[in-house]
């Protein structure tokens, strides 16, 4: 896999011209606290080393050019409204352009390439990628720099509004805020985030990409969404962080399937990510691995959010349990496909990742995508 150097070569090369902006963003993976970002929740992603990035040189015309491999252009008439259009890619760049409109920035006219090494639609964020690589471009294009949080809220929004993907703050988070061996837990209630330290070289982070794909946008994320929110209003508490398992308990018929269901995984996930972090904090992987299986069941039963594909995948990585070096394993992302997040001690990580695709081919004939990651820095400039 090219590393964010041969990315950028790539991109500037693509470009065809001297770039004068070079930007970066990753994808994420989240190692525990799935599906309640949007309830205020507590989430522990990190920053891949997998970037978008985009090469752009100024181009004297009254319009932004996008390109990238295998797909339509991009045009966009500068200071103009913008509308959700095809082709769909587009709209998460209209989507930045018109937060920076919002902002009272309307950037000079330029062509961008963008590149990637960010698996798209395999549950780490590309989305989020390419929306905080376009905010980190135009940053440079008009010579400003927004404040993280705001780009990451800017993102998000583009997301919601020209997406149409009602995603909540933990990637753009991820992909704003990364650093290098550090993981970004978000307290989604404060929308802040705090870095937590990540790294013991003895600890490896594996990403099975299924390689089974389901649109987040088509629906399912949007009805979970729902779900918790009616919960959250038949409960009567203000936020997710004033529910406790008891407050569940005593709402369960009023509530009603699926309804009910999904409330249990918000207040577990919640009470897990929580654990998860003293237990990193600790060195007690035995109870971090517990928690990430244990995420994965309240993903798969009570959030109805996993597949057979993911589901694989996870009882591959247990079934090599702790004897073989696996601490513990769940899908990540927002699910319906996707990947799963394995973590295992860093000697036995290469022998893992043979054991997990070669038992996945077997199961399902699909050939995954392995690979393992650390935490890596988030949007940058390369160029300006
Ligand atoms: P995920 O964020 O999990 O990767 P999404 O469905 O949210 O999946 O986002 C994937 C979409 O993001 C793609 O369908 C495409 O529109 C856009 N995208 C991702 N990577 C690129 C890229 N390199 N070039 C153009 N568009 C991209
Ligand atoms: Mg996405």
């Amino acid at each position: 896999m090219e590393n964010l150097q041969d990315l950028t070569k790539k991109a500037q090369a693509a470009l065809g011209k001297q770039a004068d902006v070079i930007a970066a963003s990753p994808g994420r993976v989240n190692l525990i606290g799935e599906h309640i970002d949007y309830c205020d929740g507590f989430v522990m992603p990190f920053a891949l080393d997998r970037y978008i990035v985009i090469a752009a040189a100024r181009n004297g015309t009254s319009q932004a050019k996008f390109s990238s491999a295998g797909m339509p252009d991009v045009v966009i008439p500068l200071g103009q409204p913008l509308e959700v259009t095809e082709p769909k890619w587009g709209n998460y760049v209209r989507g930045v352009i018109h937060g920076f409109y919002q902002r009272g920035l309307v950037p000079p006219s330029f062509d961008a390439y963008v590149v990637s090494s960010v698996p798209g639609g395999a549950g780490l964020s590309s989305s989020a990628a390419l929306e905080c690589a376009v905010a980190t471009l135009l940053e440079g294009l008009c010579g400003i720099t927004l404040d993280k949080k705001d780009k990451a809220l800017l993102s998000q929004k583009a997301e919601h509004d020209f997406a149409h993907v009602p995603c909540g703050i933990m990637d753009q988070f991820a992909s704003t805020f990364g650093e290098k061996d550090k993981l970004v837990m978000i307290d989604c209630r404060s929308g802040e985030p705090s870095m937590v330290p990540f790294e013991n070289p003895d600890l490896t982070v594996i990403i099975a990409n299924t390689r089974v794909h389901h649109e987040l946008s088509d629906g399912g994320y949007a009805l979970r969404r729902k779900h918790t929110e009616d919960a959250l209003a038949l409960i009567g508490k203000p936020s997710w962080r004033d529910v406790s398992m008891a407050d569940v308990a005593a709402n369960w018929e009023k509530m009603g399937t699926p309804v009910q269901l999904r409330a249990r995984h918000v207040v577990g996930e919640i009470s897990r990510t929580q654990n998860a972090a003293t237990a990193l904090a600790a060195g007690d992987y035995t109870t971090l691995g517990k928690l990430m299986y244990e995420s994965h069941e309240s993903l798969k039963n009570d959030f109805a959010v996993s597949c057979v594909e993911l589901d694989h995948m996870v009882e591959i990585a247990q079934s090599i349990g702790q004897k073989g070096g696996v601490i513990g394993s769940r899908m990540t992302g927002g699910g319906f496909g996707g990947s799963t997040v394995t973590l295992c001690e860093s000697s036995r990580a290469a022998e893992i990742m043979e054991k997990m695709a070669s038992e996945y081919k077997q199961r399902t004939g699909i050939n995954a995508e392995i690979f393992s990651s650390r935490p890596s820095q988030g949007a940058h400039l390369i160029l300006a």
